[in-house]
């Protein structure tokens, strides 16, 4: 059973080389009497939230860290081979929390979310109808109030929840502008999202100037994906009563100093909320979420762009790949197919 593990705990930027590909010795089948679930692992997800756990915990966060020696653990989509829990039978195709391996024995299958439309690619779960996407439609309609004709921007717009966030807002009725770091995604938020403007922040030696070309009477709503000076800039940006919904701040993840962010004054004098979430307390909302998302992607309302690295051997570079954008769109590793 091959599996990757995390060789120690990592400060600063993490490479390659800290993620340990390996084989544990693993049966394929359920012990007796046990109410676990044997899975074969199809996707894993690559997601940014997994830096915080590589790092030795200092403080508890909502998320324990990953331990030393041990598989790592995030989202996947897998199909049960074995199952001594009532609810699941061997066939049946599940997201949720797995291993970094080829096959998972799962102790606690209540977690697991049976997948229930099979008309669109398995991957899916890992991004527009799982984690991401949920994150994606709670950060904008919920925590975002957003309102048709605002002027709404995303930074990491071409993502896994930032192309999402983007749709959601046209599909408000809202101006949306989007910033990514290469030329490729540039056109890809254009082209094939819907985004009204974007740009490549790389380029932009001056972050306010970029803003303002982009929005002369200011931002509505920023979705805060990136965090330090981005966050600086948009500050000067925001109008009156503007909502900041905090996803995440991938810029920071890797810096032992993080950086100061020096205009947070101004969210008195423009009256701005800004507000941090988490996906796991909003699962309440996954059933009405999954209902709407899939309607629009059938419809072609929603569309999703993937990156699939193929094989086990491949899944620590392309986690790592989401630190300097070497991803274009949500990146998945494709482990075994069905
Ligand atoms: P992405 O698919 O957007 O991948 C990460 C991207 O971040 C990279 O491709 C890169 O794109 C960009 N990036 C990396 N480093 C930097 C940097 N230093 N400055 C600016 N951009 C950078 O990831 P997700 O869509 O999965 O996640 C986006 C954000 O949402 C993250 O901050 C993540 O932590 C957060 N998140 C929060 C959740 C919550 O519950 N609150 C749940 C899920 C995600 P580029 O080429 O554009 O630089």
């Amino acid at each position: 059973n091959k599996r990757i593990t995390l060789k120690d705990y990592v400060t600063g930027y993490p490479k390659e080389e800290d993620l340990l590909l390996g084989s544990s010795d693993l049966e394929l089948k359920v012990p007796t009497g046990s109410n676990a679930v044997l899975l074969k692992n199809l996707y894993l997800s690559c997601d940014p939230y997994m830096r915080g756990k590589m790092s030795k915990p200092v403080v508890k966060s909502y998320t324990d860290a990953f331990i030393p020696g041990s598989v790592i653990t995030g989202y996947g989509v897998g199909k049960v081979v074995d199952s001594g829990h009532p609810n699941f039978q061997a066939g049946d195709l599940v997201w949720g929390i797995t291993g970094w391996e080829e096959y998972t024995l799962i102790k606690a299958p209540e977690f697991l979310v049976k997948i229930k439309y099979t008309d669109v690619p398995l991957s899916y779960y890992t991004g527009i109808l799982g984690m991401p996407g949920l994150t994606a439609y709670v950060g904008f309609n919920v925590i975002s109030s957003p309102k048709k004709g605002e002027t709404v921007y995303v930074s990491a717009a071409s993502g896994a929840v930032g192309q999402l966030v983007g749709q959601f807002a046209k599909l408000m009725g809202c101006y949306v502008v989007g910033s990514a770091g290469s030329q490729e995604k540039v056109d890809l938020l254009k082209s094939k999202f819907g985004f009204d403007e974007a740009f490549n922040y790389k380029e932009e030696h001056d972050l306010n100037a970029a803003l303002k070309r982009y929005f002369p009477d200011g931002i509505d709503i920023y979705f805060e994906n990136v965090g330090g000076p981005m966050l600086d800039a948009v500050l000067l940006n925001m109008r009156n009563h503007g909502r900041i919904a905090v996803c995440g701040m991938i810029s920071q993840y890797n810096l032992t100093e993080k950086d100061s962010v020096h205009n947070l004054f101004l969210i008195i004098a423009k009256r701005i909320r800004m507000e941090g979430f988490i996906e796991p307390d909003h699962k309440h909302l996954y059933p009405q979420f999954l209902e709407l998302v899939i309607q629009y992607i059938r419809e072609g309302k929603l569309v999703y762009v993937e990156d699939i690295a193929e094989g086990i051997e491949n899944a620590p570079a392309a986690l790592i790949g989401l630190f300097s954008g070497r991803n274009v769109g949500k990146q998945v590793v494709l482990i075994a197919r069905e």
